[in-house]
């Protein structure tokens, strides 16, 4: 139950993946939570053993439009964050990082509300410098097809810090690197919950490119904990602060990890590397480490673990494809 006072607690996105996952941790915190998603990639089934609970409330709600809400925290989560998801509708999720943003702030201008805003790795762009510092200005491609995401993303930090400067809003940044775990939807399109469907399945693992590019990826768990405690650290912390794994791995790699892992038949299958598809990717999380006394605990093998037998257990009973069913 709560260890601090009593919040009431808007999360946008809350129906998605990270969301889901953070939804949960505040009402075990003993927080009162308000979910508001559009449902664009967000899923009821993710919230479903949540409603139960008189403490939490879902709202269907496109952030691109203003909310009337009083609360004391805001969590801005609402985007698509697949590239195939956000690459769908491009004019939307512009829409979303800016005027989700905007709407986010003027409650928390009006009412006193602390906002954090999840931004992302993506604001690196495809980086010159490694691993990755928050006084690094990235490499960002401003008209490709990753920009609608990443320069959203950008202008979306550059308003937080601007209402925070200029109004007195009480902001946090968070620059989320590659975060997976259970609640990934199967559907995804990102890259650990590919391998771990394909592999399921024994379809063939799909790796754009020569697999050279690397990621560094966070387990769910992890990455609520960084939220949450950015969300409460000092007033004088606002970030743009790193919240990743700094564990670099190769994509190629995650595909022979995962294969081995699942006991998989699957075979590699090269596909096109997408456009603008960062090289390489890592957090330097000293600041994280400094200022909120974060490092991630669990390590890539438990994560994926975690991650595959929430899959098998979630293809098992919705795919009419059979998958491998053994541990
Ligand atoms: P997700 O797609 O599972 O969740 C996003 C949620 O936002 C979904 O529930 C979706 O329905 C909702 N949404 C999208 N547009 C909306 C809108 N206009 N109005 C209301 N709801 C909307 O993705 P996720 O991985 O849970 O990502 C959550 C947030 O974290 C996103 O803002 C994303 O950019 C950021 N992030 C995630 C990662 C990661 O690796 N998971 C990395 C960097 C940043
Ligand atoms: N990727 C891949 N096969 C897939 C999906 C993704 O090889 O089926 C690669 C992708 O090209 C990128 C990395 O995996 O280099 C991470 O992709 P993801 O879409 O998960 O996230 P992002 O590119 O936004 O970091």
């Amino acid at each position: 139950m709560a260890t601090s006072p009593q919040k009431f607690i808007l999360v946008t996105g809350g129906a998605g993946f990270l969301g889901s996952h953070l939804c949960e941790a505040l009402l075990g915190d003993g927080h009162r939570v308000l979910c508001a998603d559009n449902l664009q990639t967000g899923r009821l089934e993710n919230i479903d053993h949540l409603s139960r609970e008189n403490r939490f409330e879902f709202i269907e709600h496109d952030v691109v439009e203003p909310i009337s809400v009083r609360v004391d925290q805001i969590y801005n989560l609402a985007c698509a964050a697949s590239p195939p998801h956000y690459q769908a509708d491009p004019i939307h999720t512009l829409k979303t990082s800016f005027l989700g943003a905007l709407n986010v702030l003027d409650v928390a201008k009006q009412t006193g509300a602390r906002v954090l805003q999840a931004s992302t790795s993506e604001v690196y762009g495809d980086p010159d410098v490694h691993p990755q510092q928050e006084d690094y200005w990235g490499k960002v491609n401003p008209n490709g097809p990753r920009a609608c995401y990443d320069e959203g993303k950008r202008c979306a930090e550059a308003l937080f810090l601007e209402y925070h400067r200029q109004a007195g809003v009480q902001v946090k940044i968070a620059r989320i690197f590659n975060t997976y775990g259970p609640r990934m939807s199967p559907g995804d399109g990102r890259v650990v919950s590919n391998f771990i469907v394909q592999a399921l399945r024994n379809d063939p693992i799909t790796v754009y490119g020569s697999g050279g590019q690397t990621r560094s990826f966070c387990y769910v768990d992890d990455l609520v904990r960084g939220f949450i405690g950015l969300m409460n650290s000092d007033d004088s912390v606002t970030g743009p602060i790193n919240l990743g794994n700094p564990q670099e791995v190769r994509v190629r790699d995650l595909a022979t990890m995962i294969v081995r892992m699942t006991d998989s038949r699957s075979s590699i299958q090269q596909k096109p590397l997408p456009q603008d598809d960062p090289t390489r990717r890592c957090p330097d999380i000293t600041l994280a480490k400094q200022q909120l006394d974060w490092s991630p605990e669990v390590p890539l093998s438990n994560g994926i673990k975690q991650t595959v037998a929430y899959f098998r257990q979630h293809l098992a009973q919705d795919a009419e494809t059979p998958v491998a069913l053994s541990a």
